[in-house]
């Protein structure tokens, strides 16, 4: 055999494995017989993969009565409390950090200030307080860490594990999934953060019952997230979904992107913080004018049928449907996420976005299309558990930690 042939027989080793671990996982428990009918797989095959996942721990048997009665039949189910790993998610001014089992279970959380630093001193701290997290956790509990997930704002290249560029610090094409797993000795995995929550909500949220959406995040900045056919939509092995920028008014103010009257410049946090502390400067009635102004007690007032809070939050929903129903038109999906503080008022401005997309897209792309909250509000480092889970459902990560025994 050549190198060529040899690499190739290990990668179809790998796919099978894989593929089998994905049926375990979404279908368990589940019989051999029945892994082998859904995946094409010899019976031999099947056997032997299941075999090698089960002296890993990845995979137990179970036995349960079958449905026909008769004898207690052998079914597959996957073990994922036993495995760790540390999702870091490096914001705009802070680290956070999060051990979870890959079940999902957050077994501890820290939040560090992160100033502003040069490349190698950020880098050095960077792995500094993870691998502190690390040696900590370790001392409370026995860890099986089969992995580090580093999510991000800004343009992350998954495939070739880069920061291509962090709107707070100067990474700039990093390899750094390469520089941490050097440093930390675990692999590691990079993506942005919307996207990757994303495909968090696909996997174990909001979006779990459709394998096409699109997540839509409004907060400091706004970005997106496309899920299509269960993965997340990629260009030149980027995640990519650049909604904040798509344009809505020709008028608006200038994005730091360059352009005028981008989406964010519109809804964003701030912007509509902004809009509604103009229209209290010029006098307008407000129950805001008695208390103080936050995301908080904006959607409360329009809630309470305050004039200006409406107009402010109407006025976004009208620019987020325009952005939306660009995607609805291109991408076609099933349900439509919204995650962000202005969510506290989903009852009023849900049924104004669906207005805003309905007008402008196809009826049959738009009609029963569901709006709905994001489930992961909060969780800022769920993306990276949705990143390690999809190493393992890819053989990837799957196919390390098989070796690794
Ligand atoms: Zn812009």
């Amino acid at each position: 055999m050549t190198r060529g042939q040899i690499a190739n027989v290990d990668l179809i080793k790998q796919v099978n494995c894989a593929a089998v671990y994905r049926l375990i996982d979404s279908q368990g428990p589940i019989s051999r017989v029945k892994i082998a009918e859904l995946s094409h797989l010899a019976a031999a095959s099947v056997t032997k993969i299941t075999r090698t996942l089960i002296e890993c721990g990845l995979i137990r048997e179970m036995a349960h009565q079958a449905s026909t009665g008769g004898r207690r039949a052998i079914s597959l189910t996957t073990v994922t409390h036993a495995f760790h790993l540390v999702s870091v998610k490096l914001g705009r001014e802070e680290l956070q950090l999060c051990l979870y089992s890959l079940d999902g279970q957050v077994l501890a959380r820290q939040i560090h200030a992160f100033p502003q630093q040069p490349q190698a001193a950020l880098l050095d701290a960077l792995i500094a307080h993870i691998g502190d997290f690390i040696a900590e956790q370790r001392q409370h509990q026995a860890l099986t860490l089969v992995a580090i997930a580093l999510t991000m704002p800004g343009l992350t290249d998954a495939v070739h594990g880069q920061v291509v560029y962090h709107p707070s610090f100067p990474l700039v094409d990093v390899p750094l999934a390469r520089l941490l797993k050097e440093a930390l000795g675990l692999p590691v995995f990079i993506g942005n953060d919307i996207r990757t929550q994303a495909l968090a909500e696909h996997y174990f949220g909001a979006s779990r019952d459709c394998l096409d959406s699109v997540l839509v995040s409004v907060r400091h900045g706004v970005g997106a997230g496309i899920i299509t056919e269960g993965r997340i939509f990629r260009s030149l092995g980027r995640d990519v979904a650049e909604i904040g920028h798509i344009r809505v008014d020709a008028l608006g103010d200038r994005c730091h992107c360059g352009n005028f009257g981008c989406l964010e410049t519109m809804v964003a946090d701030a912007a509509l913080l902004k809009q509604a502390g103009r229209m209290l400067e010029q006098g307008f009635d407000s129950l805001l004018k008695r208390q103080p102004l936050t995301m908080a007690s904006l959607c409360q007032a329009a809630l309470d049928g305050d004039r200006l809070a409406r107009d402010v939050l109407g006025r976004a929903a009208e620019y987020l449907g325009q952005a939306l129903a660009i995607m609805v038109n291109l991408f076609n999906p099933q349900k439509i996420l919204i995650a962000g503080e202005l969510c506290a008022a989903d009852s009023l401005l849900f049924p104004l976005i669906g207005k805003a997309i309905a007008h402008q897209s196809l009826p049959s792309f738009h009609r029963d299309l569901p709006i709905v909250k994001a489930r992961f509000q909060d969780e800022q480092t769920i993306g990276g558990l949705a990143l390690v889970k999809r190493a393992l459902l890819e053989g990837e990560l799957l196919q390390l930690i098989i070796e690794s025994r």
